[in-house]
């Protein structure tokens, strides 16, 4: 079977381009700016490479991204992406603009297995991982369409990373690589509901990337009922994961944390809050509910959101009320189902 381009990283590129299509090791270069810098996207249209090079590289590689289904694009500039796999399988991306901030909230999965009872991609069940040039190639067909750069990943689109770690590890690579997408390390964000063996993980791997735990209570029965995931890596765990990645790594760690209308929302949920990220570096985001079809918790008022932000301060935790975007797409959190 033919290597995906965008499973390799520059060093397997070049000691390929060296030992199997003996080229100079210039031509490993010229690829990667062709492919990470210039996107374009068939190998016969790479016009710097020499036209003999060119049949070669389609005869030793493979080279497709995700083919763009359909396309949504909101008032505020978000755009959802609907792609469609080699196999037919779907997912979806979101392009995110925030002043000169182009962030992609990219898949890990198609599907999702964890069914948090507030998300709208465990309702529709898990299908597959997605191999490391599906999550690169999203980033790489979204750029070849919006002909910008995007300079910030954060895996907040479908499925859970890190249940997909040796394929997301290596996408992250790429991500930061100087010969690939050259993104710093703190334009690269993993978000998980807190798969501890996958958290201990990156801790002593060092990934180049920053943590973001969808944490959304610190009350053990109200997660067990909302993140059915907790009972298999219950708060206690996750808080022990935490201090270990907190103490190898020294980065900041965000909390996710979804309000409930009458759920999570109240001054004990706030002081459990406190309790469980005391001493940790971090800080929260709030994340007001977004309705989604067939899921009957309510978003909370305004005022609501903003009693538990002021609650948060009084109790110094540092927390901020995301900006929803994309929401009349449906291409804001947990809206991503097709
Ligand atoms: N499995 C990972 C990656 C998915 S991220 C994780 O759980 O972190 C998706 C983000 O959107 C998470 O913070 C998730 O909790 C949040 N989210 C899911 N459904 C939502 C909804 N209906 N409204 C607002 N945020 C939601």
């Amino acid at each position: 079977m033919k290597k995906n381009i965008c499973d390799c990283l520059p060093e397997e590129l070049e000691t390929e381009c060296i030992e199997i299509l003996h080229q100079p090791r210039y031509r490993a270069d010229q690829l990667l700016e062709q492919i990470y810098i210039h996107h374009v996207s068939r190998f016969r249209d790479m016009n710097v490479l020499p036209k003999p090079l060119r049949s070669l590289l389609d005869e030793h590689f493979h080279y497709l991204l995700p083919t763009i289904d359909k396309r949504f694009e909101a008032a505020d500039g978000t755009i959802k992406y609907l792609f469609r796999l080699e196999d037919g399988v779907f997912i979806e991306s979101v392009l995110i603009r925030e002043g000169k901030r182009k962030t992609v909230c990219f898949s890990s999965q198609a599907g999702c297995p964890l069914e948090c009872r507030f998300c709208a991609t465990g309702l529709g069940g898990f299908k597959r991982n997605l191999t490391t040039a599906e999550i690169v190639g999203q980033i790489l067909a979204i750029e070849q369409d919006i002909r910008e750069k995007v300079n910030n990943c954060v895996a907040m689109g479908q499925g859970e990373p890190l249940l997909n770690y040796e394929k997301v590890k290596q996408a992250i690579a790429l991500f930061v690589h100087k010969k690939a997408m050259n993104l710093s390390s703190r334009h690269v964000t993993i978000s998980t509901v807190g798969i501890v063996p996958g958290i201990q993980r990156l801790a002593d791997e060092e990934l180049p990337c920053r943590l973001a735990i969808s944490l959304h209570s610190a009350t053990g029965k109200i997660r067990d009922e909302i993140v059915p995931v907790n009972k298999k890596y219950p708060l206690g765990e996750l808080r022990k994961a935490l201090d270990y990645y907190a103490e190898k790594t020294s980065n900041r760690i965000t909390f996710e944390y979804i309000l409930l209308a009458g759920k999570n929302d109240s001054k004990e949920d706030i002081a459990a809050l406190a309790a469980f990220i005391k001493g940790l570096p971090a800080f929260v985001n709030i994340i007001p509910f977004n309705e989604v079809p067939h899921i009957a918790f309510k978003r909370p008022s305004k005022n609501r959101v903003d009693f538990f932000q002021k609650e948060c301060e009084i109790m110094d935790i540092e927390a901020f009320v995301r900006q929803e975007k994309g929401s009349e797409i449906m291409a804001a959190c947990g809206q991503l189902t097709q």
